[in-house]
């Protein structure tokens, strides 16, 4: 291994996609002076629907990163509970009070998708301006690697869609795809071969205004259970904003078809059972959803993280979270292999540790999450579930129940206890928990959801 006095180990790092985990990974190397490329394929950054809800695990990653204080100024001031309820009568099963962590800076973070992008983007362009260059109109073709396995290499299309296109081979000494589901550094390295499932559903999400809710004394998040409205009704922004998403069981109509089908999911899950003239909807996005994992996050010099890497259903927020550990983990591999404080080595325990984690942890738990809204019985589901019961028993005792909503998830992995000296920080366990009690499994799962 070299000294701290020798040339870093490697000086180019190529990001694909500046997505939430692309850019989170470019300023968490930037801290440690170590420059990225971020390039994107579209000229602008993602606006869809998607997730709104970090856990306490992505928390701490935000924290770490110096986003926390703009998320929470851009996010609802209080979060008070998170509900289970069954939706053809609408009461409430379960009820976890948020409140007691609502003075805790580590509390989840509640803030849209799109919002949270942005900020990253802006601390990208104006805290750290000299170490990442985020290229927009940039869409990877391809990635690959020499022969000798010296540099790695994208082939960019560049330009965007009024112009004449044009391609260049770009090199760097390391690839790192964070260009999400559908990502060309995955396919370059394995084709088709994505192993895992697509559930039988179509996810319709939406932004909506609906004084309903506050009169019927609905807050928070509401986790809906039912077999054929399923989904998660939640107060997601400021002046009433509320986001509805819900599965509908029918498999392949068309998008028309699926939204005229809404009034009737609607009418079914929102309080007062509304006419579709008493409500507005502001945007819709629509998804198929998938439990799936690459064989390796690693190949050579090219690595993937979070979206690229592995998907998993939105029921609990496990996804973007997952993602934000990805690549706090592979920022702190990539860190400590640049100041030589560990060998080039520790980029492969990154791969294994967090593959390991989504197979046996991230992957099982959404699915019985989905289960949990969408397959349970409704009317016994709180009597038999495991998970609710230790809700209730965790409401007895507020302090049990703020330890509980803060604790370290086993989905946390501190690889810093790969470096040579032991700069161990923070108060994050450097352990996989092997311990798959259900109150342990409960407790990641509910940091998760809202
Ligand atoms: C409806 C819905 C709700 C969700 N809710 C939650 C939630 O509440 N909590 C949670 O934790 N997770 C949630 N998720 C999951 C979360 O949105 C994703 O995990 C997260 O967006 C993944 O981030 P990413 O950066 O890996 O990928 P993406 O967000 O997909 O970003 C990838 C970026 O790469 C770019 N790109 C793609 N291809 C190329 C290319 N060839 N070249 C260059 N750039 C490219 C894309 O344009 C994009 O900007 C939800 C998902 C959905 C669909």
């Amino acid at each position: 291994m070299t000294t701290s006095k020798e040339k870093p180990p490697f000086e180019k790092i190529i990001i694909a996609g500046a997505g939430p985990s692309g850019l989170l990974l470019a300023i968490l190397l930037a801290q440690a002076h170590i420059p990225s490329v971020v390039l994107e394929a579209w000229p602008w950054l993602d606006t869809r629907l998607r997730a709104t809800q970090y856990g306490v695990p992505a928390t701490r990653i935000f924290r770490r990163a110096g986003l926390l204080p703009d998320f929470r100024a851009a996010s609802i001031p209080k979060f008070p509970t998170i509900c289970w309820r069954r939706v053809a009568d609408g009461e409430k099963l379960v009820s976890i009070d948020m409140s007691v962590v609502e003075d805790e800076e580590d509390r989840m973070t509640v803030l849209q998708l799109g919002h949270i992008i942005q900020i990253m983007y802006r601390h990208c362009v104006e805290r750290y301006g000299d170490f990442i260059d985020v290229r927009f109109n940039h869409r990877i073709l391809e990635a690959g690697q020499d022969e000798k396995g010296k540099k790695a290499w994208v082939d960019v299309e560049i330009g965007n869609e009024d112009e004449e296109k044009r391609h260049e081979r770009m090199e760097a000494d390391y690839i790192v795809g964070c260009d999400g589901s559908s990502s060309a550094v995955r396919r370059s390295l394995f084709g088709r071969e994505w192993p895992g499932q697509t559930f039988d559903c179509r996810f319709i999400v939406q932004n909506v205004f609906y004084d309903g809710f506050e009169k019927h004394g609905w807050d928070g998040g509401n986790y809906m259970i039912d077999p054929e409205h399923w989904g998660l009704v939640a107060k997601r922004g400021h002046g009433g904003l509320w986001r509805v998403t819900y599965g509908d069981p029918v498999v392949g109509l068309t998008d028309e078809e699926y939204l005229a089908r809404r009034p009737w999911h609607f009418k079914a899950i929102l309080p007062g059972h509304p006419d579709a003239d008493q409500y507005r909807i502001e945007q819709t996005n629509m998804y198929n959803i998938h439990n799936r994992c690459v064989p390796s996050f690693k190949v050579g010099r090219i690595l993937l993280a979070a979206d690229a890497a592995h998907v998993c259903n939105p029921m609990g927020g496990y996804e973007c979270m997952t993602a934000c550990l990805d690549v706090g983990g592979l920022a702190d591999c990539f860190i400590g292999y640049h100041q030589c404080k560990a060998g080039e080595e520790i980029l492969d325990t990154y791969a294994e540790v967090r593959r390991d984690i989504f197979m046996k942890y991230v992957d099982a738990r959404s699915i019985k999450n989905l289960d949990r809204v969408s397959k349970a019985d409704p009317w016994t589901v709180s009597e038999t579930d495991k998970f609710f019961g230790i809700l209730k028993e965790l409401n007895e005792d507020k302090q049990a129940l703020k330890d509980f909503l803060l604790k370290v998830s086993s989905i946390e992995y501190d690889f810093r206890k790969h470096y040579d000296a032991e700069p161990q920080t923070n108060g994050v366990s450097n352990n996989v928990a092997e311990k798959e009690s259900a109150k342990e499994e409960a407790a990641a799962s509910l940091q998760l959801q809202v």
